[in-house]
């Protein structure tokens, strides 16, 4: 483990304000009692994409940093695993996000590489569009059917819904039934800017985690 200073750019360290929200997620962490479902809300732009990937860097990290009493305050940002999944290429990190209309499967897979992109280069990115954006259901099948599997031995699996409002009815259905009877070693991250807009279903089954608006000077 390596001793940590408080000043490194490690992946939650890294991320600006938000302070109560990393705190909820480390004490969980460190205690052992990760939610199976998380629901980060708040406006856009206030680094819940950040936190989900920092999140499961920590949960993968080989060689977490460590406080003076030995608790894990953040992944290291630099084994094989973080990297991975800074890079968004983690295998056992899947990622539901809008994508525009499309016209076939492998369309629509291209659309999230090229959504992947764009937050690989910069998380805070909130990408627009003048078409309308959802969330396919193809993709929640997949995502659904992946999780049958296990994940290798020591690895958790991370699924991140990001901007829950965008996702169509049915889909919804899909992953209800996900988080109703959640697959091991797996986390479920939601993001949306309002709770209020998701099914109560949804809501009651997820530990929701507020993002704050960073007051101006
Ligand atoms: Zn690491």
């Amino acid at each position: 483990m390596t001793r940590w200073n408080g000043s490194e750019l490690t992946p939650l360290n890294d991320i600006y304000g938000q302070e109560i929200a990393k705190k909820i997620l480390r004490n969980s962490f460190n205690s052992g009692r990760l939610a199976s479902t998380y629901l980060f809300y708040g406006d856009d732009g206030l680094g819940k994409w950040a936190m989900a990937v920092a999140l499961a860097a920590l949960i993968n990290c080989e060689k977490p940093v460590t406080d003076e009493s030995g608790a894990a305050v953040d992944a290291c940002g630099k084994c094989l695993n973080c990297h991975q999944i800074l890079n968004l290429s983690f295998p056992e990190m899947s990622f539901a996000v809008p994508i525009p209309p499309h016209r076939s499967e492998s369309d629509a897979a291209s659309l999230i590489l090229e959504y992947l992109e764009e937050k690989r280069k910069e998380p805070y990115k909130i990408i627009t569009s003048t078409r309308q954006l959802t969330i396919p259901i193809s993709v929640a099948r997949e995502i659904k059917r992946k999780t049958a599997i296990k994940p290798p031995e020591g690895t958790k699996r991370v699924i991140l819904f990001h901007q829950m409002e965008k996702m169509l009815a049915a889909s919804a259905d899909s992953l209800l039934k996900l988080i109703e009877e959640p697959p091991p070693e797996t986390i479920i991250i939601l993001t949306a800017r309002d709770p209020e807009n998701l099914l109560p279903t949804i809501q009651s089954r997820s530990q929701k985690i507020a993002f704050r608006s960073i007051a101006a000077p």
